[in-house]
């Protein structure tokens, strides 16, 4: 049988290859045995961003002149999938930092700032956070009323309240979306700023039902100095931007979830004996196995395209919507049959197979929920349809991602 992933390693160079063997042995000696003790204290360790910075994992799509890999997105990807077999918290930890906290300013900082902020967020000694959702900005990103507002001096100051935010408590640095002004007619004008996390003003660490070892945070921001991030009112934008590679992330962390839950199954079928068999004899659970290997295959497949087209400088943001969709449901689904095919022992604690059915819930919801995938790749699939038949018309809305 091939190994799902020995195609892709085809599209690896030489250099990626020993960079995910490295990072395989990194997971398998610093993360997995500590997985599941991350998870009942609710934590992940500093050291551990410190290692990972160390061993390239915070810089991975960042260039080498700035202190980054270079990696290929594909590669990326399949670090990401590997992290996230072992711990989903941290997965996606990564999957954020790489994508969004070093991407943003990787395209958009001017250079003054970029010479301030690498190497530093990328060889561990920074953790960064990217803060664009609020109470009343999820989906939606129009709704963010968090503002940026000049001051005399020309420093500008932040003010607002977001949450759900990714190591926010726990970052150093943070990337915060704001309202920066209106145009001409009246619409909300989004910048993104550069801000000190000692300077906001902590609510909470949000209890979520998965990737609890992550710091998902609630804050406030109450006259934050801020430093903006590229040009004025091109914040959005730019956020849509980074999303793209942050889906792909989501994505290679759904896959990584739906193996591990699918191989813990497997082995309890093989080992699990119920009326005088295993429980790997009964057809019932091997064409479970059969769906969720499928389902998985697919998920993989369809996470190549946006990697080449990455790889080749063109736009993949369809490409990465249809990829995190099936992916994180595939995941979803697959990590919820592994769950019933454990039966009472799947849904114990004492088995990482329920973790991994939380934690892929996740990728269903975040970076772009799986409705607003199907809002991007429904609206693309029509506008391709209007033109091929003839007929004018814009794509209804804009939201999130
Ligand atoms: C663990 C975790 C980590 C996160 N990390 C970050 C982070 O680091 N930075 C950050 O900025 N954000 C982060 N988020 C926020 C995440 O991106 C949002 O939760 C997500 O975008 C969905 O927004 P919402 O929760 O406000 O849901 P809502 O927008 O309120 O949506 C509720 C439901 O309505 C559906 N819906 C909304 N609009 C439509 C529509 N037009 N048509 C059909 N259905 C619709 C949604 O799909 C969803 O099912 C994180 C969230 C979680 C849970």
């Amino acid at each position: 049988m091939l190994h799902p992933h020995s195609l892709y390693y085809d599209h690896l160079k030489p250099a990626e290859l020993d960079f995910l063997r490295q990072a395989t042995a990194f997971v398998a000696r610093e993360v997995a045995p500590h997985a599941a003790e991350w998870e009942e204290r609710e934590e992940l360790p500093r050291e551990l961003f410190t290692q990972a910075g160390r061993a390239g994992l915070m810089g991975m799509l960042a260039p080498k002149a700035v202190g980054g890999q270079e990696l290929s997105m594909l590669c990326y990807c399949l670090v990401i999938e590997e992290i996230a077999r072992h711990c989903g918290a941290f997965a996606m930890n990564m999957a954020a930092h790489n994508a969004l906290c070093v991407g943003h300013p990787l395209g958009y900082a001017s250079d003054e700032l970029k010479r301030k902020i690498f190497p530093s967020v990328l060889n561990g000694d920074w953790m960064v956070a990217w803060a664009l959702t609020e109470p009343n900005a999820g989906s939606d990103t129009g709704g963010v009323e968090t503002t940026a507002t000049l001051r005399p001096d020309g420093t500008w100051e932040l003010n607002g309240h977001k949450t759900y935010i990714t190591m926010g408590l726990h970052s150093d640095r943070m990337i915060v979306m704001a309202v920066s002004g209106r145009d001409e007619r009246g619409k909300k004008e989004f910048s993104a700023f550069w801000i000190e996390t000692k300077d906001i003003t902590p609510v909470r660490k949000v209890p979520t039902s998965g990737v609890r070892a992550s710091n998902t945070s609630e804050f406030h921001l109450r006259q934050v100095p801020a430093e903006l991030i590229g040009a004025r009112g091109k914040g959005q934008h730019a956020a849509l931007a980074c999303l793209d590679g942050g889906r792909l992330g989501i994505a290679a962390m759904a896959l990584g979830l739906g193996r591990a839950a699918v191989a813990i199954a497997q082995e309890r079928m093989l080992t699990r004996q119920q009326f005088g068999r295993r429980l790997a004899d009964f057809q019932a659970l091997q064409f479970k196995l059969a769906d969720c290997e499928v389902e998985l295959r697919a998920a993989e497949a369809l996470l190549l395209p946006p990697c080449v087209m990455h790889a080749r400088g063109q736009k993949f943001s369809f490409e990465a919507s249809v990829a995190k969709l099936y992916a994180s449901e595939a995941a979803s689904r697959a990590a919820n049959t592994a769950l019933q095919i454990c039966g009472g022992w799947g849904y114990t604690r004492d088995t990482a197979v329920e973790r991994c059915w939380r934690d892929a819930r996740l990728c269903e919801i975040g970076e772009g929920s799986s409705e607003v995938q199907r809002l991007i790749i429904s609206r693309a699939v029509l506008k391709e349809a209007e033109a091929r038949c003839g007929l004018a018309g814009a794509a209804p809305g804009t939201a999130r991602t």
